[in-house]
């Protein structure tokens, strides 16, 4: 039969796709099976895994711990790199014979290919970067009065709407949206890395989860682009994302960038931690892509996060204010840093780093 995406009725179950390198599962799909699990719960609904390329049983079953009920493998000599056709047909061929009515995907630079070329061949809709997602009203209410400015009370909800709703930030950051794919399923979202929490890890979970090998219907054919050689970056990227203490420089460094940075680094040496940047830093060449902290850069949960020069914009604070402790150094006592901050230090980021470091080192030291 005809695989036809607007019969939603005949669409049932949350799938994650997870994405794995070498055999290896990425900190992404625990926490996407950990909010999969949530939605499963509040639809009712079995939450599968899908996992393309090599990947042992013993690794799929991780994902069980975190609550897959399911985990479908789909392992062939052509799914070994990642390559847009082979995923995308087979990814496809999957939810057209099953027919998921949730299909969540992570916003890595495979998912942010994958999920649109998917969407589109699939024939629905796809939200891009969430923030948040629910699936029961009562809990999406409830978010909208602790997250929102809303009258929730004065607006009448259809209670019984078991859309996806997928929020995330619109116009530049500036509000946040939420949107629906009423028409056509799967709902599709891609959820940045960190963004959503990973849950804790149950061994109970992990020995219920099944394993389920599929099949998949491939041949060179289908592939237009061959993967010749794996090339790999030897720089050392900044591992911002399941850092526990994060540095971050903004436009505050300029008038010394060498030692900002320096200064930044010291400080994130000594606390056990990794360097970032507000976007001002790294548009200005200060710092690479990878250290960017914010709405179109990495999100950050640390367990303390420490903003040098930084003034907090909207887009900035997207991707930090989840972090469980926020000290802001800023000259300017009315920088919006301020009102996240647990701990606000006024002044110059030069006079009052040094201090830090020498304060932390005779903590050390005794
Ligand atoms: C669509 C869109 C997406 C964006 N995405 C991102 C994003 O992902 N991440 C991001 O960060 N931004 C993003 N931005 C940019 C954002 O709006 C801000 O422009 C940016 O965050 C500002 O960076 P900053 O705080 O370093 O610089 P500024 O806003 O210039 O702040 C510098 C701060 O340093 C302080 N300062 C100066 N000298 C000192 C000193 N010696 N000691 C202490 N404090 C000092 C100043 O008082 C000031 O508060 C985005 C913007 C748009 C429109």
């Amino acid at each position: 039969m005809a695989f036809n995406s607007a019969a939603i009725g005949e669409f049932h179950d949350i799938w994650v796709f997870c994405e794995q390198r070498e055999g290896t599962l990425s900190e992404t799909d625990f926490e996407l099976v950990s909010e999969g699990r949530k939605l499963a719960d509040e639809r009712g609904a079995m939450l599968a895994a899908v996992v393309l390329g090599d990947c042992g049983e013993e690794e799929a079953v991780q994902l069980g711990g975190y609550g897959a009920d399911r985990v479908l493998l789909c392992s062939h000599p052509l799914l070994k790199e990642y390559t847009t056709d082979a995923y995308t047909k087979v990814l496809c061929d999957l939810v057209m014979e099953r027919k998921p009515e949730v299909l969540l995907i992570g916003a890595s630079h495979i998912g942010r290919d994958l999920g649109p070329r998917c969407a589109a061949r699939l024939h629905t809709g796809l939200t891009a970067d969430c923030t948040h997602l629910d699936i029961d009203m009562e809990r999406y209410r409830e978010f909208l009065r602790t997250s929102s400015s809303m009258d929730v009370d004065a607006v009448k909800f259809n209670m019984e709407d078991t859309n996806l709703k997928m929020t995330r930030p619109a116009f530049g950051g500036h509000l946040m949206a939420t949107i629906i794919c009423p028409r056509f399923r799967p709902c599709m979202s891609t959820v940045r890395p960190g963004v959503m929490k990973k849950g804790t890890y149950s061994q109970e979970w992990a020995d219920r989860c099944v394993v389920e090998y599929c099949q998949a219907d491939l041949t060179e054919q289908d592939l237009r682009t061959k993967v010749v050689e794996v090339v790999r970056e030897t720089r050392k990227m900044a591992d911002l994302t399941g850092a526990e203490v994060v540095v971050c420089v903004g436009r505050g460094i300029r008038q010394d960038v060498e030692r900002g940075i320096r200064l930044a680094e010291e400080l994130a040496d000594a606390l056990g931690g990794v360097v970032g940047g507000s976007r001002a830093v790294i548009d200005a060449g200060w710092l690479t892509a990878d250290h960017q902290i914010g709405q179109t850069g990495k999100t950050v949960r640390p367990r303390l996060y420490i903003g040098l020069g930084v003034s907090g914009a909207i887009q900035h604070k997207a991707g930090m204010q989840d972090s469980e402790r926020i000290v802001a150094i800023d000259k300017n006592d009315s920088a919006p840093i301020f009102e996240d901050a647990d701990y606000g230090i006024c002044g110059d980021l030069f006079e009052i780093v040094p201090l830090m470091l020498e304060e932390l080192k005779a903590a050390v030291h005794g």
